[in-house]
């Protein structure tokens, strides 16, 4: 685990050598404002220390102290953000396939709208031919299908 690392956003972003709209900050997390918001509130929150993902936090000995300020701050933006009782979205993008581009562990807490039951927009992903998942349809990622009724007796096409 290291305090800072020269070249990372976040890093630089806690530091205060890159401006943010931070929302909430602790003795151990940052949350400021994602640049690039999906929805009215999209908030990142900030382990201090760097770790590049949350394996990497897994595998230290401050991950429970960790986990339970990200938890506490989810909490309190969740009611400061105003979307405690609508509810709202809690991510961490990990990897290359879970879309993470930011290497230093965080958490996306993203509401103040209807976000739907799909995680992803239909069609956004392809899972290889021979997964599973290609044979059976899935929630949300295939297009609905009309229910076709029988016509009822006594009523004949024209
Ligand atoms: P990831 O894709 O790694 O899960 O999320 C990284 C997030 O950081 C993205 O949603 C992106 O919009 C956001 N981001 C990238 N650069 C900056 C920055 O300089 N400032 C802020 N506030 N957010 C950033
Ligand atoms: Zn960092």
């Amino acid at each position: 685990m290291e305090e800072k690392v020269h070249d990372c956003i976040f890093c630089r972003i806690i530091a205060g050598e890159i401006p943010a709209e931070i929302v909430y900050e602790d003795d151990t997390v940052v949350a400021f404002r994602d640049l690039y918001p999906v929805a009215p509130t999209h908030v990142l929150i900030v382990p201090r220390f760097h770790t590049e993902t949350i394996l990497d936090l897994a595998k230290t000995e401050d991950v429970d102290d960790t986990m339970a300020r990200v938890m506490f701050a989810v909490s309190r933006i969740a009611k400061s953000e105003g979307i405690a009782e609508n509810g709202f979205r809690f991510i961490a993008n990990t990897g290359r396939d879970g879309g993470q581009t930011i290497f230093h562990t965080h958490f996306h807490l993203i509401g103040g709208a209807p976000l739907g039951e799909a995680l992803l927009p239909p069609g956004s992903i392809k899972a290889p031919d021979d997964h599973p998942l290609s044979q059976v349809p899935s929630k949300g990622n295939d297009p609905v299908k009309p229910i076709v009724l029988p016509d009822p007796p006594g009523i004949a096409h024209l």
